[in-house]
């Protein structure tokens, strides 16, 4: 026997666990991970080699620990797009989204607590709180996804959850949550910690860009303990990059500076994303051009017999395959196929990621295939 993790003195609650991670196969079309599927533009790449060449000049420094600048265009993109005027004071950046959510985690949970999501949701939301030792709370979702307030408040009152994370639109889902149901969970989590300094509740937007309603941003306005986390990685086609951030009171980025390491954002990292910055407009556009082909995916899907659930995403899920390891099994026929979709593990259903035009294409031809070989069968049987 060789000598492995469990023969190592790691924590209890981490014996037997696997890392998080989606295959990483190599195959011609790859749908599994909601990346953007169209490369940054070549004006952009060059922009980032000069402001990266810049920043290597001073790389004998550590980088601005606060990243001001890249703060203060984050809020202006925010102002200009999410319906609501942010300040510096109010966003706080991270390596990702992830660490976003473990940096709130860290300051808001931890030992002694518990964070609640509504799951199918983004698994990392629980793998994150395991790893920072939160109690972790499964809250429900209805037969159609969406978030029942009277259930999930009942939860909410039950457990009285030091954190609370809405997705919107969710992962695997694409389910967008309205603004009313947000806004009675707040109240829910504040009522059920009442006479405390209360529950903080964080809007996970990693995918609003792509959504068909507006950002729920606005509702950090008289909300202090609401929290709006973002990502570069999606609309900005900028997975590579690792660039979250977070919207919130002023308080809560003064807060989650007690657990950041210091310098945790690179100079490179800071002038990579201030050049994409620069260019939001056209990678804006190409978000665009992704919505499209997101609504073509729904329609073709459907057109083939599938069920859809609706998407606000870069991303739909789809099926309904019944059956035990159904789900996997047809997962396997569309890689044989040469497409890699995702199995996130939803009894039933599968994901897709909007690609390109060519490459939703040979999804579309995978699937209908399936399905005439499918009912070919059902005749002969
Ligand atoms: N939130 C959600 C809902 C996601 O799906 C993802 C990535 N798949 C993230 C956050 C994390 O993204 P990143 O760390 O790349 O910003």
């Amino acid at each position: 026997m060789t000598f492995g993790i469990d023969d190592l003195p790691i924590r209890d609650e981490l014996r037997g666990k696997s890392p998080y991670g989606a295959p990483q196969l190599d195959v011609p079309v790859r749908l599994n991970t909601n990346e953007n599927p169209y490369p940054l533009p070549e004006p952009l790449v060059e922009r980032i080699a000069e402001r990266v060449r810049e920043a290597a000049r001073e790389l004998n420094r550590y980088p601005d620990r606060d990243a001001v600048e890249l703060r203060t265009e984050l809020a202006r993109y925010l102002t200009r797009t999410a319906g609501h005027e942010v300040a510096l004071d109010n966003v706080w950046a991270a390596n990702g989204s992830n660490e976003v959510i473990q940096q709130l985690l860290q300051t808001f949970a931890g030992p002694g607590r518990t964070a609640i999501g509504f799951e199918p949701s983004y698994s990392m939301h629980g793998l994150i709180s395991r790893g920072t030792g939160t109690g972790w709370i499964s809250g429900p979702r209805g037969e159609d996804f969406t978030i029942d307030v009277a259930a999930a408040g009942a939860v909410i009152a039950e457990h009285r959850p030091d954190v609370v994370f809405i997705t919107s639109p969710n992962n695997p889902t694409g389910t967008a949550v309205e603004a009313d149901t947000v806004l009675a969970l707040y109240e829910a989590a504040q009522s059920a910690r009442a006479g405390t300094a209360g529950a903080i509740v964080v809007v996970d937007e990693a995918y609003v860009e792509f959504s068909h309603r507006p950002s729920l941003l606005p509702l950090i306005e008289g909300r202090p303990n609401l929290v709006v986390s973002r990502t570069m990685s999606k609309a900005f086609g900028a997975a590579g990059l690792r660039l979250g951030y977070l919207a919130a009171h002023p308080a809560v980025v003064d807060a989650v500076q007690l657990v950041r390491l210091p310098y945790h954002l690179s100079a490179v990292t800071q002038a990579t994303a201030l050049a994409a910055l620069e260019h939001t407009d056209t990678l804006l556009g190409y978000v665009e051009q992704l919505k499209t082909e997101r609504d073509r995916l729904v329609g073709e899907l459907r057109a083939i017999g599938y069920e859809v659930t609706e998407s606000d995403a870069n991303f739909v899920q789809f099926g309904r395959f019944d059956g035990e390891g159904a789900a996997h099994e047809v997962w396997q026929q569309i890689l044989d196929r040469g497409v890699l979709v995702r199995d996130n593990g939803v009894p039933g259903w599968l994901r897709v990621t909007a690609g390109t035009p060519a490459e939703n294409d040979a999804f579309l031809e995978a699937v209908r295939a399936l399905m005439k070989e499918r009912s070919e069968k059902e005749q002969s049987a």
